[in-house]
């Protein structure tokens, strides 16, 4: 009998393991939502990189087709720059996040990257040019050094320290009972917030890809947290294409450019000093957050 029931028993953990690992990679992927199945197109081709420019053309999107949710929208992302998306509660900047990643396909108009259309690219080739900051990082049981090395799992160790560096979690690792082995996940050390968007960050800056999607947390975080977030980010900006999705316009008043989204439209853009002088909408979003920060 004990001889059936070990196997068993050790299949049974097995299953609950990969089940365990299937969700977190779907809860990581938080993006996603309910997306249809997106598959390389017969002819697809591989990204040929260059340096990671962004263009969106007219693009016209709906998750249903009676509904359209970004209409006729045209902006750019130059190589290198760093752009910010911001706009009202369901204006549709977590969309264009998720376009860009091509977990829907557009309903008119073109998304491309150093001039290559995305539809007509294999999406592995894509996916691995864009790392993604996401708003609530799923960490696994596992150490800390492991969760942030799953950004790219043959990074050697060097790396791995300088993304700690670069990310700004060296004196947390150091407070942390056994430093970088520490466990952290569902069964380990809790994390806040704000550390696990570093931890995040740690993982783009491994990943080596050029362009960087950062979904800013929507919750608040202590102005502490949130600095450190920003220093963390200024380094990774550096070397990539940035586009960040804000919900706190005092994160990205150092953007190169702001595109102000309102109802799937664009409502206008330039920099913060640009957008307060036009005195439009990012002007009233501005003061509104000015006054709740009071
Ligand atoms: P927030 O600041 O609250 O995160 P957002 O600007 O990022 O909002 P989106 O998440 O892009 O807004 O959503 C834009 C619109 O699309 C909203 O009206 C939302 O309800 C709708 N929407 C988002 N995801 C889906 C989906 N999977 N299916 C149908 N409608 C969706």
């Amino acid at each position: 009998m004990i001889q059936l029931f070990l196997p068993l028993n050790f299949l049974g953990f097995v299953y609950r393991e990969i089940r365990r690992a299937l969700t977190d990679l779907e809860n990581m992927l938080g993006l996603l939502k309910r997306a249809p199945q997106i598959v390389d197109t017969p002819d697809a081709k591989p990204l040929a990189l260059a340096k990671g420019a962004i263009e969106f053309n007219r693009v016209e999107f709906g998750y249903q087709s009676q509904r359209p949710i970004l209409q006729q929208l045209s902006f750019s992302v130059p190589a290198g720059s760093k752009v910010a998306i911001v706009g009202a509660s369901g204006a549709g900047k977590s969309t264009i996040a998720r376009l860009l990643y091509r977990f829907y396909s557009i309903g008119g108009g073109s998304i491309c990257i150093d001039g290559q259309d995305i539809s007509t690219l294999t999406l592995d080739s894509l996916r691995r040019a864009i790392a993604i900051v996401p708003q609530d990082t799923v960490l696994f049981n596992n150490s800390i050094r492991d969760n942030i090395r799953y950004g790219r799992p043959d990074a050697g160790e060097a790396e791995v320290d300088q993304a700690i560096e670069l990310a700004h979690l060296r004196s947390f690792i150091d407070s942390l009972p056994q430093g970088d082995a520490t466990v952290v996940g569902e069964r380990g050390l809790k994390v806040s917030g704000g550390e696990k968007q570093r931890i995040a960050i740690a993982r783009a800056i491994l990943k080596k890809s050029p362009i960087l999607l950062f979904d800013e947390a929507t919750s608040a975080l202590d102005s502490s947290s949130e600095q450190a977030i920003l220093q963390a980010m200024r380094e990774v900006a550096r070397n990539h294409t940035s586009l960040v999705i804000a919900h706190r316009l005092s994160t990205i008043t150092d953007a190169d450019n702001i595109i102000v989204l309102k109802h799937g439209r664009l409502a206008e853009q330039g920099t913060h000093d640009v957008l307060l002088a036009a005195n439009g909408e990012y002007a009233r979003m501005w003061q509104l957050q000015q006054k709740q920060q009071r």
